[in-house]
């Protein structure tokens, strides 16, 4: 006999249909799971079997085949235990002759224990939006309960097989999954008034936040870098409600998202830098989002940035140009947003104290060039914003009062980002650190005067032509902080302090 279970399957973050075919044939006992699956969904014979009798059903000596359709879709995770238990079941008569409506109706979802309860599994809320416009009911763990909630979707949680069994059957044992959890208050996260003095660095950080454009921070030990990096979220503006479906399903698919909460508050992720690349990138051969992509809509934070492998910060790339990862595959790729601020860090150089006031540096020319030379240019290309740190001296510390806090400086960046959206057309991810060359032609018209101050950094400080664009980028940000329709030449000076890495090296760090 034969028997068809609607079930769901991820590519990346979004869900597709799959149906888990179970037949049963008299003949030798035999049991196989066809259709693309990986270790874990073949995992499921020997669940499914243990699950199945421990509920109280017979599991049948006979010849079993599942299929999971469409055959050329690759199909991972253990989420199909649920449909393949119950296709057995509904295949050898357990459900009752004619196939119930709830069965034919359903969705499920589910991995089985071997005592026939069921667990929570990973990426419940991107398979479930895919029934978004579908009315159709989904059965999902109880333990997933909250999150399936928030798809929308109407679903309802069962604690085991058996429950579902009877629930197919006519039971009413089933409860609708929990309302969506209310938002937490809004987090009173840590503030920019809390770090004294650094009013360049906070200056700096303001226009990163307002013009979406990435920042790197060089300064010794113990000058703040990662203080001031850990209270940027608290500078851009709250999270969108399509913002937050998109970063809560990569949380989903990682499963990250137990507590079934949207992700409100948007992520800071802070990667130790002996991360691998996989990790960093996202990939494995289950691919799953990595660092970049759980930054989504929020702030990569990568300290000692020059520590990280070659090879992880050269997969930077990708996502810095392009606000996405590729993981290639053999059978298909697949695709996770990551759009994120990066805010990295570094020290001047090896031993942390090229330029230290007090401190005297011990590392040669050398050193300091290949400790910088580890950041290649196309990388470096993508950091608008570089700000020297220098260390908070202790007259400093007393003296500075309380700086401005973070709410005041957000709500400039907010307005920024306004103008911003009015020039591009409200089109999701621009900004001026996006410009193309023509926006930069149109929006960024050199004032009066300041064609000398170009002329000047490049004679005198090095820049190359490439710096030029970045500076312009930063003044329009700046003019925009300030409400300016123009560029000013003041603008333009400003912004010419952000690129001490650009500098010629005998000049750098010194
Ligand atoms: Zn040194």
């Amino acid at each position: 006999m034969l028997a068809k279970i609607s079930t769901l399957a991820l590519k990346g973050i979004d869900g597709f249909f799959v149906s888990a075919e179970v037949y049963i044939a008299s003949g030798l006992p035999a049991y196989a799971i066809v259709g693309l699956p990986d270790a874990a969904v073949k995992e499921a014979r020997e669940r499914v079997v243990a699950a199945v009798r421990n509920s109280g059903f017979d599991f049948p000596s006979k010849r079993i085949t599942v299929n999971l359709a469409p055959a050329e879709k690759k199909k991972a995770g253990t989420h199909f235990d649920l449909p393949i238990a119950l296709g057995v079941l509904a295949a050898s008569g357990k459900l009752g002759k004619n196939p119930p409506a709830r069965l034919e109706e359903s969705f499920f979802i589910g991995e089985l224990a071997l005592d026939g309860s069921l667990r929570p599994v990973a990426g419940v809320l991107p398979m479930l939006l895919a029934l978004k416009d579908s009315k159709r009911t989904a059965v999902v763990p109880a333990g997933n309960s909250a999150e399936a909630a928030v798809s929308g979707v109407k679903c309802l949680a069962a604690s085991n097989l058996k429950q579902v069994a009877e629930w197919i059957s006519g039971s009413d044992g089933l409860n609708a999954c929990g309302t969506v959890p209310a938002a937490e208050a809004a987090g009173s996260g840590p503030d920019l008034s809390e770090v004294k003095g650094q009013t360049f660095a906070k200056r700096a950080l303001e226009i990163a936040a307002a013009g979406f454009h990435n920042v790197i921070m060089v300064g010794p030990p113990g000058s703040g870098k990662s203080m001031l990096a850990k209270r940027f979220g608290g500078l851009l503006p709250p999270m969108g409600p399509d913002e937050s479906i998109e970063t809560t399903k990569l949380y989903s698919v990682s499963g990250l998202a137990s507590a079934g909460r949207l992700v409100r508050e948007r992520p800071f992720r802070e990667p130790h830098h002996t991360i691998s690349d996989a990790a960093l990138i996202g990939g494995g051969s289950n691919p799953r989002p990595g660092e970049v992509s759980l930054a989504h809509n929020g702030v990569l934070f990568l300290d000692e940035f020059p520590e990280f492998s070659r090879p992880a910060i050269e997969a930077l790339r990708e996502p810095l140009e392009a606000f996405k990862v590729t993981v290639a595959r053999v059978k298909e790729s697949v695709v996770y947003p990551a759009r994120f601020l990066l805010v990295a860090a570094m020290n001047p150089c090896p031993c942390g104290y090229l330029g230290h006031s007090v401190r005297e540096c011990s590392c040669t020319p050398l050193q300091v060039h290949k400790y910088r030379a580890r950041i290649s240019g196309p990388i470096l290309d993508r950091i608008d914003l570089h700000v020297q740190l220098s260390p908070v001296k202790y007259a400093d510390w007393e003296a500075v009062p309380k700086g401005e806090p973070s709410a005041a400086i957000a709500a400039r960046v907010l307005k920024a980002i306004e103008i911003q959206k009015a020039r591009f057309g409200g089109r999701d991810g621009r900004s001026n650190a996006a410009m193309t060359a023509g926006e930069l032609r149109s929006h960024c018209a050199l004032p009066e005067g300041a064609s000398a101050v170009l002329e000047l950094a490049m004679n005198k400080l090095g820049f190359s032509a490439r710096s030029l664009d970045k500076i312009l980028k930063v003044s329009r940000t700046i003019a925009d902080l300030e409400g300016a329709a123009a560029i000013k030449r003041e603008h333009v000076i400003e912004a010419v302090q952000y690129r001490m890495l650009d500098k010629s090296e005998a000049l750098a760090g010194i």
